[in-house]
This record gives C-alpha cells, structure tokens and sequence, in this order.
C-alpha cells in the first residue's frame, strides 16, 4: 500500500509554503506588541533582501557590492513617488513596480559597464558605485533639495490596496510577507527553469559555460538586473513600512548583513537564504538583554558558523539538497555493490542505421597559426573532417593539440587562418556561438559543473536549445514546461547511453563525488547534450584504467557508427586511436607532420622521430 505522503498532497515546497502562509496571516495577529511587530516585518524585508542577492551572488556567484545600492535606489524612488516631498502621490500598487524598474535599470546600467570584470574587479567597481550612490543620497540636498541630504525623506502616503487600508504594524507585516512570498516564488521558479541553470553554471565555470552554448556575459547581465529589481522591490517596501529614508540604511554595513544572511544560508540555496535572513534578524534581539556583549556575541556566532560551515548552515542536510552521497542502493532500494554496475548496455544497436565516414566534408581548417609571445603554438595547420569521421590527432605533450580545440571552439582566436563550418566562416564565433552551431567539446582538465548534480550538468547543456525566458520560468507557462519535460527526457536518454555507469541513483549524485572515469563520462554527455554534429574530444581516456580505456574506445566508436557524430579526438593511447579512427593526423610543433591511416601514420619515420626524438641527438629536433 502507497503510503500516505503531505508532499505529494500539497505540492513540493510545502512547508515553505506553510511558512509563509503563517507569516502573512497567523503571525502578525498572535506576536505580543509592536516592537516584536517591527522586528517580524524587518525580517520579512531580509528576507526578500537576502534573496534577491542570493540570485546574484548565489546562483551566478559575482560578487555584486552595489547590491545595496539598488536597495537604496527603490526605496529613494518611492520616496519620490508617494510623498509631499514632490508632491507627487502615485497609488502604492503603481509605485512599487516603477521602484523595482528604476533599480532594474540602474542595474542594467551599471552592469553594461562592469560585468565583464571578474572576481575582485567587479567588486571594486560595484562598491565604489554604492559608496557614490551613498554620497549622492547625503549631498543631493542643496541647492536643489532632491535627496533631503542626511535627513532624508518622511512622511508617505497610506498605503491604500484597492481601498484595504494598510495602517497597523500587523498590517504592515502582513504586506511585507505577502511581497517576500511572491519573491520567493520567483526566486524559486527562476533557481529551477533553464535561466537559473545557466547562472548556476556561471557559477561554476564561466568558461564551460561558455563553450555549452551560454552568452555568460548576456547572462550575468540579466543576473546583475535581476537582483537589483529584487533589491528595489523590497527598497519600497522598506521605505512605505520605515514611513522614511535615510541614507544610512544602504551602507556598507547593511550590505554586509545581507551578505552574511546569503552565505550563512548557503549561497544558491534558497531555504538556506530564508533561514540565513530570519536568523540573522531575529537573534540580535534575543541578546539585547546582555547589552554590550551582544555585537560580540553575534560576531562570534557569525565567525564560528562560517568556520565550521562554510558551505553554509543548511546545505547538504537533507531536505534542504537532494544530493545522495552514498550510492549504495540502486533505484529500486536495492543494496548494489559497486561490480554489479559493471557496463552492462543491452545490445540495442542491432536496429539503428549504421554511419560511416562520407565524402563531404564538414569542418575545414585553413592554414591557421597562433603564437603565445614568441611560442608557435599553432604553425600554419591545414586539414578537413568529413561527416560521420572520426579523425584522431596525436603528438607529443605540447605539440599543440588542446590549442587546436581552443581555437575551433571559439576559445581562442587565431593570428591567421579560418575555421570553415558547413561552409561557413566561424573564426570569429564566440564560444557560445560555436556550441550553437553545432560543435561540443570536453576538456583535457575536466571542466564539470562540480557543485551540481550529474542530471543538473547535463540539463544544463539544453540552455541553447530551449528558449523559455522570464516570464515563461516566472509564471511556468506551457512554453516553460513544455521544455522543462523535454529537458529532462533528453537528459536522461543521453545519460542512458552510457549503461548503467550514470542512471538510477548517480542521476542526482553530485558530480564531483563521482569517480573520476564517471566524470569523464559526464563531460561526453554533457557535450553530446547540446545537440552536436561534431564532438571534439580532448584525450577521453586520460586517467582511466584498462578496463574502462576499452569500455570508452567501443564507446566513442558507438557515437559515430550507431548516433551519426563526427569525431574529432585527442589522444594519447595508440590502442584507442587503433580502434577507432578512420584517420590520423600527427602534429608537433603546431605542425601537422604526417596524416593518413592508423597504419601508415605509425610507421612514418617523422612520427618515430617526433615521439621518440631522433637517434643521437635529444628531443624534438627536425
Ligand atoms: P597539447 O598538444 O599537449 O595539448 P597544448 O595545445 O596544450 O599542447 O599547448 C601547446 C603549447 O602552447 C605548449 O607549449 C603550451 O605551453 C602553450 N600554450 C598553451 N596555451 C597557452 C596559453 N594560454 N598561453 C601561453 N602558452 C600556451
Ligand atoms: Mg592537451
């Protein structure tokens, strides 16, 4: 008999519903006076706060300092908009929109100019933007009076919602709860559709994300955006509850609790952010009794969380992530020793069409060179791929060949030559361009999606065939689900392809528990994820034993002769380029010296000498 279960009665997320429908309704009625009033809406404003950054600092990882700012900016904006201060008074309902819309723009802005800046830079650029925009607020008050300077602005219009007045403190929670639960479902929908992929990729390695198809700068910049509506958004709010701005709220420090609440919380983790921002509110009152102490007390607390977890207080407990750590049980709960997962595919293959190499071709390089400083790198390299091929390139450790991948996937860009795909000229195609045109790659170094699940990884690969954007993800409309249910069938297939090695239980095991021949795998799949013609593998069996080297060789020859991709491989293991290639090409130098058959190649003097030096004399002398 099923047994009875809340979750699938009311949906995922129920308690956090639960959490929030007590907020808004029971809460606010039972608390016992006004300053415990104040303090539930203040929290209820972190929390907004709090998830807003987690979007830009969490799910993309930059870390924004001029989060607060947008903060600011919604707050001041409805100051404007809904006071004698103008005399403007716009409805509450108009003006919180416009706020969050200023702040958006601002946001935009601001990262039109910064976000191709990584790591510390951004950082420099987004504080001193918030340490300008806090100036503003303090001097904009003579001659013209815009900001009131350090007083700031008081004294807002009632908040009047289709003719519900919004008067007591009980009503003020029970508004500012309404308004965190609604971010809180965008900010839920947005962590789970392609968008909130995307920016966990980012996260995780701008590069591979780049070259899975994603416009990582396009992305950051909606992520920046993003935020700054959040942070607008709840600024309004702050402001019509505050009934006043003053430019001491968006300081630093503030921007330093809020940072705190995200990474005590677990950055990307929502409920981690929710629990991060209510405890980060709430325990500094409880210590009010011991007076003095009590920054200490809070500082210790803060300091002690984040040394004994810093990934954060909720993350990896379960219930708050889902990823299983260790993979005894197969998905029927049966216990599994780990030989039982031995390759075991059916042999499926029979009724599938069988491909062989063809005549035309479809990727030409021509005559490119690349030079690091005085380094030929690439020398003038000349050769085609012909559809449905698998062409192997081996040389020495330097000759070369990783460079050559760089260059076709768009990484690098060469001094001379072209790259012609399907007769067109993609030399100038940025990474993400490439992986739409239809050319995957896997990395010699992996260059996994560590932190996320192996299904995650490669979902994450169908961001460049799918479309559903903002409000498709917010509003989970058909276009959005459509996508999502075919996101994870394709995911699933691909990953199914590899037997046993990846399904069941490893689909949510997080990548970087696997072994390392699994994620090798996991990087072909991702690869194969972003419907390719061509996959470019950069020494597939590196690192793996034997047994596993054979189980990839008859692997790579399966995607060519049973799923119609054309191969392009780096290797370094003669057995598995003897396998599988219909040809060779052997370069040095960055110079192609030989190209033709497994057989021919092997015994060319000029290979013998590039990989074993030349008698008498060391190295790679020519
Ligand atoms: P391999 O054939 O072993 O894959 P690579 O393509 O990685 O060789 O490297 C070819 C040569 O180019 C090496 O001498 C390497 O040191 C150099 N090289 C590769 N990338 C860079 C870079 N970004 N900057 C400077 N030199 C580089
Ligand atoms: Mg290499």
């Amino acid at each position: 008999m099923k047994r009875f279960n809340l979750q699938s009665l009311i949906g995922p997320n129920s308690a956090t519903i639960i959490f929030f429908v007590l907020s808004m309704v029971v809460i606010p009625s039972i608390l016992p006076n006004n300053y415990w009033q104040s303090i539930f809406s203040t929290t209820g404003v972190y929390v907004m706060l709090a998830l807003g950054l987690n979007i830009v600092a969490g799910f993309t990882g930059l870390l924004d300092l001029s989060y607060i700012a947008f903060f600011g900016i919604g707050s001041y904006t409805f100051a404007f908009l809904c006071s004698s201060h103008f005399g403007i008074h716009l409805p509450f309902l108009v003006a919180l929109p416009i706020c969050a819309l200023t702040a958006m723009a601002s946001g935009f802005l601001l990262g039109l100019t910064s976000i191709r800046l990584r790591g510390d830079y951004l950082a420099i650029v987004t504080l001193a933007f918030a340490q300008i925009f806090r100036l503003l607020l303090l001097n904009l008050d003579a001659p013209v009076n815009i900001t009131g300077g350090v007083n700031g602005i008081y004294a807002f219009d009632m908040i009047n919602i289709f003719s519900l007045k919004v008067i007591t403190p009980e009503n003020y929670s029970s508004l500012i709860w309404t308004c965190a639960l609604l971010v809180f479902i965008v900010s839920f929908r947005l962590k789970n559709s392609r968008i909130g992929r995307g920016w966990n990729a980012i996260r995780e390695d701008e590069l591979a994300a780049n070259t899975i198809g994603i416009n990582t700068t396009r992305m950051k910049l909606y992520s920046f955006a993003s935020g700054a509506l959040i942070a607008g958004f709840s600024g309004a709010v702050f402001a019509s509850f505050q009934d006043s701005v003053f430019p001491n709220s968006f300081g630093f420090q503030q921007l330093v609790i809020v940072y705190c609440m995200v990474i005590i919380g677990g950055l990307g983790n929502i409920y981690g952010v929710i629990a991060g921002a209510v405890i980060l509110t709430v325990l500094p009152e409880f210590l009010r009794e011991y007076g003095g102490l009590r920054m200490m007390i809070y500082g210790v607390v803060l300091v002690s969380i984040m040394a004994i977890r810093p990934q954060g207080l909720f993350s990896a407990i379960p219930g708050f992530t889902r990823f299983i750590k260790r993979p005894d049980k197969d998905e029927t709960g049966k216990l599994r020793a780990s030989t039982d997962l031995y390759y075991s595919q059916k042999n499926d293959e029979t009724d599938k069409v069988k491909y062989t190499k063809q005549a035309d071709t479809l990727l030409k390089i021509r005559n490119i060179s690349l030079n690091f400083g005085g380094l030929k790198a690439i020398d003038d390299l000349d050769f085609d791929l012909h559809k449905n091929e698998i062409l192997s390139i081996i040389g020495p450790n330097g000759a070369g060949k990783s460079t050559l991948f760089n260059i076709i996937s768009g990484i690098y860009q060469s001094d001379h030559g072209k790259v012609i795909y399907r007769d067109k000229d993609i030399s100038f195609f940025k990474p993400h361009m490439v992986a739409k045109a239809g050319i995957a790659r896997t990395f010699q170094n992996l260059r996994l999606f560590n932190e996320l699940s192996v299904i995650d990884n490669i979902k994450i690969s169908r961001f460049c065939r799918t479309k559903a954007f903002f409000f498709s993800a917010i509003l989970n409309l058909k276009l959005n689900k459509q996508e999502e249910k075919q996101t994870d069938e394709k995911a699933k297939e691909i990953l199914n392809m590899f037997g046993q090695r990846l399904t069941g239980y490893r689909y949510h095991q997080k990548v970087s528990h696997l072994s390392y021949a699994n994620r090798r795998r996991v990087e072909i799949a991702r690869a194969m994820a972003t419907d390719p013609q061509i996959l470019l593998l950069d020494e597939p069996s590196a690192g793996m034993n034997p047994q596993e080297t054979l189980e990839i060789t008859k692997f790579i020859k399966k995607l060519r002769d049973y799923y119609g991709y054309t191969i392009l491989v780096i290797e370094h293991k003669l057995n598995l380029v003897k396998a599988v290639s219909d040809r060779v090409i052997v370069i040095d130098h960055g110079k192609k010296i030989c190209e033709g058959s497994y057989d021919n190649v092997a015994e060319n003097p000029l290979v013998v000498e590039a990989y074993l030096g030349k008698k008498g004399k060391k190295g790679n002398e020519k």
